[in-house]
């Protein structure tokens, strides 16, 4: 299967290609040619399987230069007991219509874990595949939990470096303990004087800066990426939706072929696009519903068709949905408007930092997207009233989608059912979910974890117990310009 870039300049290459190069070389980001498709008999099919060999089955038809041995051994690695005990993507009845689908059993407790406890494995056999002698360093920009989820993903790969780069004041207690107590000798962790955005840019500048390219080149480094614009991040997700769908109809929720709608808070758009890609592969879903938090650009743009990103940017008790620039919606313009003007479009967002999209082109978007925003006093009390109702304690980005879920509903009120993406433990956000069942100030830093517990009785997830016991290895604070100094630190 051909992989091409979204912008139409980047030539044409292999999963494995685009897996190890991260980003298209005119700066798009990389799509497969043409999606595979789903039909009755492959559901049933997947129906009768463990979620490793959903996982294997999905990504076989993307990755067609893997062999599904390859892919089936990595498969049972990333997602076997030992990783995500219990089962990787389980998904459980709240209310009538809600299903939550809880993507958050894997080792760092947010559901980046999903994509990035198998990516490592299919980057390593993209390495080999493509014949790469040098040493991979994956510049790594993140709102929170795509650094952590990294990390424990690439920690003491061989081949393989990973730098991670958060914004100082942008991530929670408990996700900058994880991050900066990361063990591992391949690892760095930066704090960077800026937000995510600025993180990212600045990793965005790296990659296409060519003397810094050419420097690492020549001391036998290239740099790739594993945020959420990798190919190899992307595929992964599709599958826990086809997943869930198949648990729903064996456990006789839903028949085969009824309709479902889809509700995921959203940052980067890598998730709820991985859901976008499995309706087009036919799998039964109405409407996407895109819920956002105050930094409610998505929200705007699938109102308007305009996307702007000159508007002020807030900190929110959802921090890994903090972003302005969500990278993947260039995806979801080019399958519906195409490369040439999804290269328009990335330009004038370059330019400007806005673009208009076309009135046929938003139409058609519309037919899928919905977009919700949830401000933080209605995520808190989505938290509380959600607890109280029905004993399930969510964290607060997932709690963005669950209060978009409920007003979805209630719009459209003829009863199908709704999968709601469930993105992080509550404990990983435990200082905010505290606060907003018990309207009182949580303890600091993990005293909130142990807090919680005590309060709602349920068990901390083990990866979160004792980080504050557990030794900090980077301290490190750094201004946006000096992420080419600290690439130079990792590549000699
Ligand atoms: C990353 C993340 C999101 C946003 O997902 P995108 O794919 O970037 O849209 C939402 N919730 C949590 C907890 C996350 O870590």
């Amino acid at each position: 299967m051909n992989y091409v870039s979204t912008r139409g300049n980047g030539g044409v290459t292999t999963a494995a290609g685009a897996i190890k190069q991260g980003l298209a070389s005119d700066g798009g980001l990389f799509m497969p040619e043409k999606l595979p498709e789903l039909d009755e008999k492959l559901m049933k099919k997947l129906s009768e399987m463990d979620y490793p060999e959903r996982a294997a089955t999905v990504l076989s038809m993307f990755l067609d230069d893997y062999t599904y041995e390859e892919l089936l051994s990595d498969c049972r690695e990333a997602y076997g007991e030992s990783r995500f005990p219990g089962g990787a993507a389980p998904c459980s009845a709240v209310g009538k219509r809600m299903r939550i689908l809880e993507l958050w059993h894997g080792p760092t407790a947010a559901f980046k874990d999903m994509a990035l406890q198998i990516m490592p494995r299919l980057f390593v056999r993209a390495l080999k595949k493509t014949g790469e002698k040098r040493t991979a360093l994956i510049l790594v920009a993140t709102s929170g939990d795509t650094g952590k989820a990294a990390l424990e993903g690439y920690k003491d790969v061989e081949g393989v470096k990973i730098a991670v780069y958060y914004p100082v004041n942008g991530v929670s207690r408990v996700q900058q303990l994880q991050m900066v107590t990361q063990e591992g000798n391949n690892v760095a962790v930066y704090a960077v004087k800026g937000n995510f955005d600025d993180a990212q840019t600045g990793v965005k500048k790296i990659f296409s800066d060519r003397s810094q390219i050419k420097e690492a080149d020549e001391k036998g480094y290239f740099f790739s990426s594993a945020n959420s614009i990798n190919w190899g991040r992307l595929a992964p997700q599709i599958v826990y939706y086809i997943s869930a769908y198949c648990d729903l109809v064996a456990k006789g929720d839903i028949e085969y072929g009824e309709k479902v709608d889809v509700c995921v808070p959203t940052g980067n758009f890598g998730n709820i696009f991985a859901a976008y890609i499995a309706k087009r592969m036919g799998l039964p879903v109405r409407k996407l519903v895109c819920a956002s938090n105050k930094n409610n650009i998505l929200t705007d743009f699938l109102s308007t068709g305009v996307y702007d990103r000159n508007r002020s940017f807030y900190t929110t008790m959802s921090p890994s949905m903090d972003i302005l620039i969500s990278s993947n919606l260039e995806r979801l313009l080019y399958l519906v408007a195409g490369s040439k003007a999804t290269a328009e479009y990335t330009k004038q967002l370059s330019e400007t930092g806005r673009y208009q999209v076309e009135k046929e082109v938003f139409d058609k978007i519309k037919e899928d997207f919905e977009g919700y925003y949830c401000d933080e006093e209605n995520t808190s009390q989505t938290v509380s009233s959600i607890y109280r109702e029905y004993g399930y304690l969510s964290d607060t980005h997932s709690a963005v989608a669950i209060n978009a879920a409920l007003r979805f509903a209630e719009k459209v009120s003829d009863g199908t059912k709704i999968i709601v993406a469930s993105t992080a433990s509550p404990y990983k956000f435990a200082s905010s979910v505290y606060e907003a069942i018990t309207d009182k100030k949580a303890p600091e830093g993990p005293e909130a974890l142990e807090a919680l517990s005590e309060l709602t009785g349920v068990e901390i997830p083990a990866p979160l117990s004792g980080l504050d016991k557990k030794k900090v290895r980077f301290t490190k604070v750094i201004e946006v310009g000096q992420m080419p100094e600290t690439v130079r630190e990792n590549t000699i």
